[in-house]
């Protein structure tokens, strides 16, 4: 279905972005994975997505937190594609901490990294797709771009600014046959999720099987992790033509966390 166009995925190299990079190259876009990881385990991922879905696969380092390796990235993935079709803002990092305990620097990277990148892939990109007249941007935001946890201030304050963002590009670009809508995951079983559960019992003084079952799944009413597979799914319907109607949207997919 997205035979012939082609997709920069921020953040691809883990979790959500991955799962939503090889969904996009199962329909057949031409990829730009991006992200942290070894180098031989990225290569070999580039060489198997590039080889089971027959498609072209590019991998560029940048880190989204420095403005001018984002330029750099931008300018390798057009003059790889010529244009980038479909951009898929993910990349994304967590600090759970209380506020005033809350390293600057911390706040500072993932304000760069889980909002202000986007900004700067969201205005390299646009031009080619208002060229063409077709265009889709998704953002990952969050359930926090919609509602708060304690803890979280940075990320909360980065994810509603990643929804703000998404609703006054989708009124700028509606009528350039491109749409824009923020992605809003629950908790989905990642590294990154992983990662913040031996902080969030600190903060709490809790234990880390507590955090899982009295925290994370207790905000979802399904009881249960959203999969990656579940995400990436929207993601590529988001990209489809039955979806150009959608746009400036915030949807959530979250177990029903955010309906309480
Ligand atoms: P993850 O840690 O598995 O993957 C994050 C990806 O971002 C990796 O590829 C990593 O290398 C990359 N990355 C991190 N810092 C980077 C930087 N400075 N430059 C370039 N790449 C960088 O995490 P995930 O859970 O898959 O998260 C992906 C996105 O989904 C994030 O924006 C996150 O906020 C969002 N999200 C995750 C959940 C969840 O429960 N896992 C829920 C809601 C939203």
């Amino acid at each position: 279905m997205l035979r012939g166009k082609t997709a920069l995925v921020t953040g691809s190299t883990s979790g959500i972005g991955l799962g939503i990079a090889e969904a996009l190259a199962k329909q057949g876009a031409h990829l730009m994975l991006n992200g942290f990881g070894d180098p031989d385990e990225i290569e070999a991922l580039r060489s198997r997505l590039a080889r089971d879905h027959g498609v072209t696969v590019h991998y560029h380092p940048a880190d989204m937190s420095d403005p001018e390796a984002i330029a750099a990235l931008m300018r390798t993935a057009l003059e790889a594609f010529g244009s980038i079709d479909i951009l898929v803002n993910n990349a994304g990092i967590q600090h759970v901490a209380p506020i005033e305990e809350f390293p600057v620097e911390k706040w500072h990277a993932i304000i760069a990294i889980n909002l202000v990148s986007s900004f700067h892939t969201i205005r390299a990109a646009l031009p080619g797709m208002k060229t063409k007249r077709w265009g889709r941007i998704v953002n990952i935001a969050s359930a926090h771009a919609l509602v708060a946890s304690p803890y979280k201030s940075a990320y909360v304050a980065a994810k509603h600014g990643i929804a703000g963002l998404t609703k006054a590009v989708a009124l700028e670009t509606a009528e350039h046959g491109i749409t824009v809508n923020a992605i809003c995951p629950g908790y989905v079983f990642t590294p990154l999720v992983e990662r913040q559960i031996p902080d969030t019992a600190k903060a709490r003084g809790i234990t880390e099987e507590e955090v899982v079952k009295n925290v994370l799944l207790a905000a979802q009413p399904t009881r249960r992790f959203v999969t990656i597979a579940e995400v990436a799914a929207l993601a590529c319907y988001l990209t489809s033509d039955m979806a150009a109607s959608i746009t400036g949207a915030l949807l959530p997919i979250d177990g029903g966390w955010t309906a309480q």
